[in-house]
């Protein structure tokens, strides 16, 4: 298992107070905060508090959590205010175009953020 606690990670540095972030939600398990470059009107980041590098790095014992960070999406998005809906996406690895090794769901949202193809 991965190390749970990253003092090099940025996103550990966030959790920590150490950086700061436009928190949108936060319990002992999870973070969300607005992405300091959006890609639409409404972009949270939803995280773990615990490190976990990537999708590939969770263990089975995680599936609970990263259920928790799928099942938090729509109701922080309609507490956003978009409730007409949103997308996820989950970078993972260097093909996956993954920039912050610190696993995130990216969650955006608002008027008609996205074109098809
Ligand atoms: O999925 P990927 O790793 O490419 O995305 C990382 C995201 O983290 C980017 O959208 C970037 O804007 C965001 N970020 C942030 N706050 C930081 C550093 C990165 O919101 N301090």
């Amino acid at each position: 298992m991965s190390a749970r606690h990253d003092p090099n990670c940025i996103f550990c540095k966030i959790i920590a107070g150490q950086i700061p972030s436009k928190k949108a939600y936060e319990d002992e398990e999870l973070l969300a905060f607005h992405d300091i470059n959006p890609w639409a009107p409404v972009h949270v980041l939803i995280i773990p508090k615990a490190h976990i590098a990537t999708l590939y790095d969770a263990q089975p014992e995680d599936d609970a959590l990263l259920g928790r960070m799928l099942g938090l999406a729509p109701r922080l998005m309609r507490e956003l205010g978009v409730d007409d809906g949103f997308r996820t996406i989950v970078n993972t690895g260097p093909n996956g175009g993954q920039e912050v090794y610190h696993l995130h769901m990216h969650v955006m949202g608002g008027p008609r953020p996205w074109k098809k193809g």
